[in-house]
């Protein structure tokens, strides 16, 4: 079937508000085998959004709308497409119980004009609407069908995962099956090309891919007669695509990366600290963002300054004097002297140039990470090259945006301490 989205607000026009919701519900239609033809936005304007009405179902089955469905004036939704669908607006008893209900319930005043958020198509089926007052309501005609929904993205997205998609799974022949690999290390094009021979001519299971900030994910879905069927489609292919490019996965159930890492870290009864330069604790934010983080991050230090790497860590100066304080050699030292401090397992460091303006002569992106480690628990005795228990490398991303250095970073800190533990 083929679908539009088409979202309805003045404020997306502006640019006041980032159009969010096209961007979820088209990844949920393409998740359940829609082809999504068109996105549109206008703004609350009767007129132009019946225009476009009949532009959407000029090709397509389905289409979805989001936004107007409030108390406000402006908020002429429904009226539209109840004219459009020649039905008229009455007052949905359901929707009406559950909106005093809902003011009651959270002691405030319901004011006349809320009324109207009961008052739907007469011959739509009604979405509840469980995180606020605008019901959605769903409405066919001669193999055309309409879902309408509200604006807020909270309210959208639990009332599309609550109501819409189930609804549309049934409308869809077969069952879709579908897994999100995530990967590390590896740029989208090199992962396409890499994939190439199994993305060729696939129809089902198939393969995409989809670049995120430093990172990438494959999408494999598949929809065959039955669940058992569509799964081992998907299974099957996922071995292949290990085959291919395993060294970069670090996740066949779209988790995050510290996710990942953290729940390692505690099967491995391993603990780790880091010593923080240019990320100012973007690293010890992101790993305690993780449940549970505390069974294996007892401690972190943000080292912003010269003389805080001295001070605090014990960072040896002559090295900051010979080779400033962004060297391969202080990410060392940091490294080691965290790994002392915390008595940790594994200390991650970091010293770098975030931008986005250059710092002597080193260009933005120049950011040195290391990691320095207890022997015999995290890496295996014949990967140790030498007595060193210490690695660093320059991730050098020739990137002057602060923002994305910073992130890079704590990324590539992620990896380094995942790559050193996995097979240990
Ligand atoms: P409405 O249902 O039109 O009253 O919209 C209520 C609020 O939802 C707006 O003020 C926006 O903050 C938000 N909103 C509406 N449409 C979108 C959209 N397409 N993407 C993200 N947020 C939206
Ligand atoms: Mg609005």
């Amino acid at each position: 079937m083929k679908a539009a989205v088409l979202c309805v607000g003045t404020e997306l026009l502006f640019g006041q508000t980032v159009n969010t919701n096209a961007t979820y519900i088209s990844h949920q239609l393409q998740l359940l085998g829609f082809d999504v033809l068109y996105h549109y936005v206008v703004g609350d304007n009767p007129n132009r959004l019946e225009r476009l009405l009949d532009i959407c179902f000029e090709d397509c089955d389905l289409v979805i709308t989001t936004g107007g469905l409030g108390p406000t004036e402006d908020d002429l939704t429904k009226e539209t497409i109840a004219k459009y669908f020649d039905d008229e607006l009455v007052y949905d008893e359901e929707s009406l119980f559950r909106l005093k209900k809902y003011f009651l319930d959270t002691n405030r005043r319901m004011t006349e004009n809320n009324l109207k958020q009961a008052l739907l198509p007469s011959k739509s089926t009604v979405f509840p609407n469980s995180y606020g007052t605008a019901p959605g309501f769903l409405l066919r005609k001669e193999g055309k069908y309409i879902i309408s929904l509200p604006g807020p993205p909270k309210e959208m997205t639990k009332m599309f995962d609550k109501e819409v998609f189930p609804y549309l799974s049934n409308k869809q022949n077969g069952a879709l099956f579908y897994k999100l690999i995530r990967t590390y290390g590896i740029g989208e094009s090199a992962l396409e090309t890499a994939l190439l021979p199994l993305i060729h001519g696939q129809t089902d299971p198939t393969i995409a891919t989809y670049a995120k900030e430093g990172e990438c994910s494959i999408r494999i879905a598949s929809k065959r007669e039955t669940l058992e069927e569509s799964k081992a489609t998907v299974d099957m292919m996922i071995d292949r695509v290990y085959d291919i490019i395993g060294d970069y996965i670090y996740s066949e159930n779209d988790e995050e990366y510290a996710k990942v890492l953290v729940d390692k870290l505690i099967s491995k009864n391993l603990t780790l600290t880091a010593v923080e330069s240019c990320t100012g604790g973007m690293f010890a934010s992101t790993i305690t963002d993780i449940s549970g983080a505390s069974k294996c991050f007892k401690r972190g230090y943000v080292t912003y300054s010269n003389s805080s790497k001295i001070d605090d860590i014990g960072v040896d100066a002559t090295l900051i004097d010979k080779h400033t304080a962004v060297s391969e050699e202080v990410a060392r030292d940091m490294a080691l002297k965290g790994l002392a401090k915390a008595n940790a397992d594994i200390c991650v460091s970091v010293t770098g140039i975030a931008g986005p303006s250059a710092w002597h002569n080193f260009v933005p992106g120049t950011i040195f990470v290391g990691i320095a480690f207890k022997p015999g628990k995290c890496i295996k005795d014949e990967d140790i090259i030498g007595d060193r228990l210490c690695f660093v490398k320059n991730l050098d991303t020739r990137k002057n945006d602060r923002n994305k250095n910073r992130k890079y970073a704590v990324l590539a800190m992620i990896d380094m301490v995942y790559k050193t533990i996995k097979d240990a």
